[in-house]
């Protein structure tokens, strides 16, 4: 087992901090005369507060997931748990994290707006990792995130590449598998039982379909878990978003019949691109959308844009110039995509 030592990682001032009590800690029993937290006492189905804890959504997640209910946190998306990580462990003006380039840009704005420092290592020519790169960029570095399956690049990093991060690096190794779930290789999860200094970010935005109630879900060593938990908003997931995530999970065969279909459609969509002639290279996806090359993607983007088709464009994304990356949709979304794209590469071929 590798051990984290905490009292090294951790920001010194959150050593004695005493966490916010919320009425809800102090008295956890569900059945009394509740007069504690200052609601409005008349029941429109929201008047009282929401679990802080978020027991019945971790009581339904921990077994799927194969851990611990005290391993998990849930966040206000998975935004919220990497905020969380920032604040616990990074001290402003003086820390550093590392990460990749290109990967989600989100991480570069939390370490911003936390004033921590930042170094991204470039991914390789087939946009994977090179542990020695990351760990000779991470000396003093207090995290590592990594993104597999990959934003934008859509591929998965070297697990071996990974597992060399993970016995050589001091601190946290934080592992954002947002796209987990359109992969074709498991989660890492597992390795939680062998590394203390792994963390790992999971979401229900994206194969979960809900994006719009703000879920994340953040799992590690009890001792880090324990540690975010002090420090996070008492009240940070509604209770509106904690019933719809626990439905879901409760119809997680609707998820996979879903996620069925976008694999398909994905499928589809990859052979339409790589026949397109004015497509120069289609990268391999393990994600719900495919990042690609053509000639000139502002172009391109424009083209669809006019059309009511929109796309991401990742030209100015380093090592993606001339990309765009388009998500995986409905059937019938994927047919207009190829069809305005037909229209396209008729009128070059007019040209
Ligand atoms: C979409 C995405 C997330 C999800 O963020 P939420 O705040 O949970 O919606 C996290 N990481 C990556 C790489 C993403 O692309």
């Amino acid at each position: 087992m590798r051990k984290i030592n905490l009292d090294q990682l951790v920001r010194p001032n959150l050593k004695g901090l005493t966490p916010y009590s919320s009425a809800r800690d102090e008295f956890t029993g569900v059945e009394g005369v509740f007069l504690d937290a200052n609601e409005n006492p008349y029941d429109n189905e929201v008047n009282r507060y929401p679990d802080p804890h978020h027991r019945s959504l971790k009581k339904t997640l921990a077994p799927m997931k194969g851990v611990k209910e005290e391993q998990i946190i849930i966040g206000n998306g998975s935004d919220e748990v990497l905020d969380l990580l920032f604040r616990a462990f990074c001290v402003p003006g003086k820390d550093k994290i590392v990460t990749i380039k290109p990967s989600y840009g989100m991480y570069r704005v939390l370490a911003n707006t936390n004033d921590v420092g930042i170094e991204e290592v470039a991914l390789t020519n087939t946009f994977d990792i090179d542990s020695k790169a990351i760990l000779k960029a991470a000396e003093g570095a207090k995290m590592i995130i990594l993104c597999s399956p990959n934003n934008p690049t859509g591929n998965n990093l070297n697990r071996n590449e990974i597992k060399l991060i993970l016995e050589e690096f001091e601190g946290l190794v934080v592992l954002d598998e947002a796209y987990i779930d359109f992969s074709s290789s498991p989660s890492l999860m597992n390795w939680l039982t062998e590394f203390e200094n792994l963390f790992i970010c999971q979401t229900f935005s994206k194969a979960f379909g809900l994006a719009g109630i703000r879920v994340g879900i953040g799992l590690g060593c009890i001792q880090v878990i324990e540690l975010l938990h002090k420090i996070k908003p008492p009240y940070n997931v509604n209770s509106l978003s904690q019933e719809v995530a626990i439905k879901r999970l409760e119809n997680i065969w609707q998820v996979e019949q879903e996620l069925i279909q976008i694999k398909m459609e994905r499928s589809r969509l990859v052979e339409y691109l790589n026949q397109n002639k004015l497509v120069q290279i289609v990268y391999p996806t393990e994600s719900n959308f495919i990042l690609f090359k053509v000639d000139n993607a502002n172009t391109f983007y424009t083209y669809f844009i006019e059309r009511n088709l929109i796309v991401r464009n990742r030209t100015n994304v380093f090592g993606c110039q001339n990309c765009l990356r388009v998500t995986i949709g409905t059937q019938e979304e994927n047919n207009r995509f190829i069809e305005v794209f037909e229209s396209l590469v008729n009128e070059q071929i007019i040209k």
